[in-house]
């Protein structure tokens, strides 16, 4: 509702009108945009698809002089120009895949005020030609967008972004607002103090997005479980599937295209004019799914994407809510699907392991798996815990459309089962200096004697055999938990298993390990109603 319009809101109002077509703003925006064209600082929590763009655009245009937008995202500003020219705002940017005399034209209309507004990378505020170019010309306000890359302790750092503090002290008059999608309590404290922006407002939104249904399934077959997903809830939707390589999003675009399915792959190891064709056949169709590694998707604004799927487990909360968030921008039932395993778990603490960094920044990136991944083992709701990740109170009674509200996954007494893992693991490790990854605990267990266990005479061992009680797929359902639960670590390149601190407490029995309940037979997908 929009509602005594001051001057400046009423000007506000009749820009959102008369250039982008719209009737009314939505959410916070009037409040924002009316604080920032009256000259106040401005940090914006608001999710993907909320509309952050018209917080800086409308003040841009309704405040004298040109509003400099700084994104990370280079790619995309020749698109966000073309739109914006298409509405007849005079748009421009400055990057570095221009050269010298686009570059110029586009220097000498700011400086003769032809400008609304000007996009520029951060990098380029190191240069003294860009901060004098800046300087020559009048700037109406600051936009920062991605403000997240300002954080050290986020997934998406740029360190170009710390320098953009510089901003308030050479414009102290021009008003900033930094936007961004993705912030924890923490993040946004460091956009804060580290963009220097004491005085701003807080405008925080809801994180929910209660049209996204969130499911999370075992991972067996992912690539069949994907198809099975995409034909009995979305034929012939718009989609996205996430892949962690570039290998294996080629190979599911492959599979799914045999398999009937309009399916494109991105990366990018892509040449250039492939992507940008997959990418605009991708805005302009109705029902492509693309593959791709996360290089897609940051900025694209395609409103009726019906689901995003992930066939591997994304590094952090924050990476899955940004990618998942690109479902449904247009508030019809959607689907974040995913599928999630063992491997997945493995694979990421050995990246982690044996990744760069230092260990600073490996306890950071175990920080962040570890919350990723008590959001896939979590028997409460999907989206309680992802809401309580992000500093806002869930319904306590649940929301009625996730996976663990729809069928409220059992949980079992899994203390002995895990005891038996964690005992296997000792004897190898303490007793022979042996370690193994899940695959040969798993024989052991089940008493295979398969060649592996045969030449290790791991069949001589006590353990031999003691967990015939469960499957293998339960196993390694009891092997991903713990690893999870941090009641199991992985180490070096071949994914050995090996015991951590809170290991001792289990095999002690001091504590009970709950644990959900591995279905028999993972469905492939339950069809539920999507709403
Ligand atoms: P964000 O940057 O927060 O992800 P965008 O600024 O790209 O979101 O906006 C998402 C979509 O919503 C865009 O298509 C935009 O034009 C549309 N939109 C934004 N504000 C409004 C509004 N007040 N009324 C109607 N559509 C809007
Ligand atoms: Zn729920």
């Amino acid at each position: 509702v929009t509602e005594g319009p001051g001057a400046a809101d009423s000007e506000a109002l009749a820009t959102l009108r008369r250039v982008f077509g719209y009737e009314a703003f939505r959410g916070e925006q009037e409040e924002i945009i009316e604080h920032v064209v009256a000259g106040g600082d401005a940090v914006v929590l608001m999710p993907t698809g909320a509309g952050k763009s018209l917080c800086y655009q409308i003040p841009a245009l309704v405040r004298a002089g040109t509003g400099v937008v700084i994104s990370p995202l280079i790619a995309l500003m020749q698109d966000q120009v073309d739109a914006l020219r298409a509405l007849g705002v005079r748009a421009g940017f400055i990057n570095s895949t221009q050269d010298f005399d686009e570059r110029r034209v586009v220097e000498a209309e700011f400086l003769a005020g032809e400008l609304d507004l000007l996009y520029l990378a951060p990098e380029r505020l190191r240069l003294d030609t860009a901060l004098d170019l800046l300087s020559r010309g009048k700037i109406s306000v600051f936009a920062i967008d991605e403000a997240h890359c300002v954080s050290q302790w986020g997934h998406d750092f740029r360190p170009d972004y710390l320098a953009l503090s510089l901003l308030g002290e050479r414009w102290p008059d021009v008003p900033r607002i930094a936007l961004t999608a993705t912030a924890t309590r923490a993040t946004h404290e460091e956009i804060t103090q580290r963009l220097n922006l004491p005085t701003a407002r807080h405008f925080v939104a809801s994180f929910d997005r209660p049209n996204i249904q969130y499911r999370i399934v075992p991972k067996a077959d992912p690539r069949k479980q994907l198809l099975a997903f995409l034909t009995q809830e979305h034929a012939g939707d718009a989609g996205i599937v996430y892949c962690l390589s570039r290998n294996s999003v080629e190979r599911t675009a492959e599979f799914l295209t045999a398999n009937g399915i309009d399916a494109v792959p991105y990366h990018a190891g892509l040449d250039a004019s492939m992507r940008a064709t997959h990418q605009s056949r991708f805005l302009r169709d109705e029902g492509l799914v693309v593959v791709a590694t996360i290089a897609f998707g940051m900025g694209i604004d395609k409103p009726d994407v019906r689901f995003v799927a992930h066939l591997d487990l994304p590094k952090s909360i924050e990476g899955y809510y940004q990618e998942t968030g690109r479902a449904g921008r247009d508030g019809l039932p959607s689907t974040a699907w995913m599928a999630y395993g063992l491997n997945d778990v493995i694979q990421q603490r050995k990246l982690i392991q044996s990744g760069e960094g230092d260990e600073a920044f490996r306890r950071r990136a175990t920080a962040h798996l570890d919350s990723m991944l008590a959001l896939c083992e979590t028997a409460q709701c999907r989206r309680g815990q992802l809401l309580a990740y992000f500093g806002q109170e869930p319904d306590a009674a649940g929301c009625g459309n996730c996976d663990t509200c729809l069928t409220p996954p059992e949980t079992w007494d899994g203390t002995i089962a895990a005891q038996k893992v964690l005992s296997t693991v000792v004897r190898l490790q303490r007793e022979r200096g042996q370690k193994f990854g899940a695959v040969q605990i798993v024989d052991i267990l089940l008493g295979k004697r398969t060649g592996k266990v045969i030449q290790f005479d791991h069949d001589q061992l006590s353990v031999f055999g003691i967990g015939q009680d469960l499957t293998e797929t339960e196993w390694r359902g009891v092997i991903r938990q713990l690893l999870a639960q941090g009641l199991l670590a992985v180490e070096g390149e071949y994914g050995t298993l090996v015991l951590t601190e809170a290991s001792g407490s289990v095999l002690r029995r001091e504590r009970e390990v709950p644990l959900r309940k591995e279905p028999k037979k993972p469905a492939a997908s339950r069809s539920r109603s999507a709403g």
